[in-house]
């Protein structure tokens, strides 16, 4: 039994690989429990992750809002999905903090507002928030808040990542909600929409 760590981060995690997910899930009930019965191989998992990171991509590139616009905005294009328990594709989000003049439009907020407007609650347990990069610490602690089961996400961000990166807010363990996560997912092709931005 190793004492907790006095700083946000655990020493432990650090041994967690992208595409790996969160130590402390194992035989815990859920969707990532359920999925590791079904197939413990993880080759579906990884096939789905990857179906579902291309549609995130595809809302980074195109936005939600306007999708009859081109994308020549000022935001920078980070996009996200979210997936109900049965995979059913329940809202999305395209970051929109220069567009809105909102500081906290960040792609994945977004998605998780229009899903709990939709779906009439805050919780959103069993479901899989998808997003094309790290998520900050604002949009980590909104997915922990509406009980977000799965977190998977593409391009690693050094600056600001609270998946991992800077902080894990997302597997703290002095939190009592932590969902699953899986980094890395399609990184090349994440990091290269953003890249292209920047340029
Ligand atoms: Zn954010």
């Amino acid at each position: 039994m190793r004492s907790e760590p006095a700083d946000a981060t655990d020493p432990a995690l650090e041994t967690v690989r992208p595409g790996q997910p969160t130590p402390g899930s194992v035989g815990r009930v859920g969707p990532g429990a359920h999925e590791g019965l079904a197939d413990p191989t993880g080759t579906g998992r990884r096939q789905r992750h990857e179906l579902w990171m291309r549609r995130a991509l595809e809302v980074a590139v195109t936005g939600p809002t306007r999708p009859d616009a081109a994308v020549g905005d000022d935001d920078v294009p980070v996009g996200a999905v979210l997936y109900g328990p049965d995979g059913t594709e329940l809202a999305i989000g395209r970051n929109e903090r220069e567009l809105t003049g909102d500081p906290t439009a960040h792609a994945e907020v977004l998605a998780l507002r229009r899903a709990a407007q939709r779906s009439g609650r805050w919780r959103l347990d069993g479901c899989t928030l998808v997003v094309t990069l790290e998520p900050c610490t604002m949009c980590a602690g909104a997915l922990v808040l509406a009980r977000v089961s799965t977190v998977v996400f593409g391009a690693w961000e050094p600056k600001t990542g609270a998946a991992g990166s800077l902080w894990d807010v997302l597997r703290d363990r002095r939190l009592n909600h932590r969902p699953e996560v899986y980094g890395g997912v399609l990184e090349t092709e994440t990091a290269a929409v953003l890249r292209a931005f920047f340029r």
